[in-house]
């Protein structure tokens, strides 16, 4: 990968840190075995799996292409540093893991230069998913709530005295 690459990330997240570099990483390990996803998923054919929301995330979202807003990156909350890639087309999958804990120093600068200077391969291990492949993301109809007005996500509509109401208005 490249400077153009890392600019991009710190610009989309912010500050730079070594959370951002643990997630530039794992975008490096995915993009050594699957060298055409540099060009980053347009739509679902990619999936992104992240079991953490540090700021790691921010940099798969951006190399990757895998973002919240496409349904194309989903977050697993299990407090690890595991990504899961799918790739639907192919019907192949890839479980990374991150070891941090070995690249940490006194402080934050220093671990963020381990980190930037350590290769991939020593810090992300490649493993199989265990996991299905996930469901393409819903898309679904909209009702009025029928207190508000405002139209809502049918499936995220609650019952109450007054029919069918948003979360917002029970
Ligand atoms: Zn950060
Ligand atoms: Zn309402």
């Amino acid at each position: 990968m490249n400077e153009k690459m890392w600019e991009a990330v710190k610009d989309f997240h912010g500050h730079q840190c070594p959370g951002l570099a643990i997630g530039y990483k794992v975008c490096e390990a995915l993009f050594d075995l699957y060298p055409f996803l540099v060009s980053r998923a347009k739509d679902e054919e990619l999936v992104c799996i992240c079991e953490n929301d540090s700021c790691a995330v921010d940099a798969i979202q951006v190399l990757t292409g895998c973002t919240f807003g496409k349904g194309n990156f989903l977050y697993e909350p299990n407090g690890k540093h595991v990504y899961s890639f799918y790739l639907r087309e192919r019907g192949e999958s890839v479980r990374f893991y991150v070891n941090i804990e070995d690249c940490k120093r006194e402080t934050k600068a220093e671990t963020l230069e381990v980190v930037m200077n350590t290769p991939f391969s020593e810090i992300v291990s490649k493993g199989e998913v265990k996991k299905d492949f996930p469901a393409y993301a819903r898309i679904f109809n909209s009702i009025k709530c029928s207190n508000c007005g405002e139209y809502v996500a049918e499936g995220f509509l609650v019952e109450s005295e007054n029919g069918l109401v948003c979360k917002e208005c029970k």
